[in-house]
């Protein structure tokens, strides 16, 4: 297992396979990866093979699949089947919007992806930006698929979704997922200081109500046990636990590494000549991590 200059083990990559998105989210952080009018070439299937490969003898064994969209990618299967095929990958998860996943997930599942993430701030359409019967549509096959656990994803944001927190954490029980509550990371300033919502009044109450706490090693976020539902709390914003846990490396949609997604100053660019050299790239970036805040 490689540690970083501060001891941190690096057991997890987060793989960005594109920056094309069919959504505009207007507090989307894109993974700090560029912007959407980016033309830069997509990774290609081999050169993530090779990712893979050298993560996974450095002891890395969980991957993200994340984009954009990265179900827009046409290839997405075959990217999953690869990495799931990758010896030493344990375990694989994708982050989508939902909005196509009614006709992949079974797809997914049995190329090799283990969980999932759906993203789903809200159940008005209206906010979504998509239609919500869509989205569920989504959750019920990755639920039957038997993409497990389940997670939904909610941004959270102040006068637009958190009224909706009590629904979503019903909906979330009723397909058996795990609701992520996030707090909204700063993109732009103006918008931060609008719509940032802390989650600290509703963690309270999570922990009042819990029958059972669970905190994960990664980035030591809570999960709340309460009345059959289950809800995790997502709070990287000036949360110095939060980075002190970080077990995550990233690499972009157009092949470099990224150490941290707050920073943009510290990309490594990957040499593909052969596994060898990818490892060394992967092991200066894992260098450069820093604990942000
Ligand atoms: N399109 C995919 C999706 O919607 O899941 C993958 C990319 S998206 C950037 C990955 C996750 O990051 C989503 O759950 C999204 O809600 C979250 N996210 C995006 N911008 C964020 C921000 N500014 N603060 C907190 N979470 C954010």
């Amino acid at each position: 297992m490689v540690k970083d200059a501060y001891g941190r083990e690096t057991t997890n990559i987060r793989i960005s396979v594109t920056q094309k998105c069919n959504l505009n989210c207007l507090y989307c952080h894109r993974e700090g990866d560029g912007n959407k009018n980016r033309s830069d070439k997509e990774i290609s299937v081999s050169e993530i093979k090779g990712i893979m490969r050298a993560a996974s003898k450095l002891g890395i064994k969980k991957v993200k699949i994340t984009g954009g969209e990265p179900l827009l990618r046409k290839d997405i299967i075959e990217i999953v089947r690869e990495i799931s095929l990758t010896e030493g990958i344990k375990d694989i998860s994708l982050t989508t919007n939902g909005f196509f996943l009614n006709k992949f997930a079974h797809l997914l599942k049995s190329n090799g992806l283990n969980r999932i993430n759906i993203s789903c701030d809200s159940l008005s359409s209206s906010i979504l930006q998509k239609n919500i019967k869509n989205i569920e549509e989504g959750i019920k096959s990755a639920a039957y698929a038997g993409l497990n656990p389940l997670k939904i994803n909610m941004v959270v944001l102040k006068g637009i979704n958190d009224s909706e927190i009590n629904n979503m954490i019903k909906i979330s029980k009723k397909y058996n997922a795990i609701l992520q509550l996030i707090e909204l990371i700063p993109t732009n300033k103006i918008f931060f200081a609008r719509f940032f919502f802390s989650l600290e009044g509703i963690e309270n109450e999570l922990e009042r109500k819990a029958n059972k706490i669970f905190t994960r090693d990664v980035n030591f976020r809570k999960q709340y046990f309460v009345d059959n539902a289950v809800v995790e709390v997502v709070r990287a914003h000036l949360n110095r636990n939060f980075c002190m846990n970080c077990r995550k490396i990233r690499i972009t949609s157009n092949g470099f590494i990224k150490p941290c997604l707050m920073r943009n100053d510290n990309l490594v660019k990957i040499n593909f000549a052969s596994d060898e050299e990818i490892m060394k790239s992967l092991l200066e970036g894992i260098n450069m991590r820093e604990i942000y805040y």
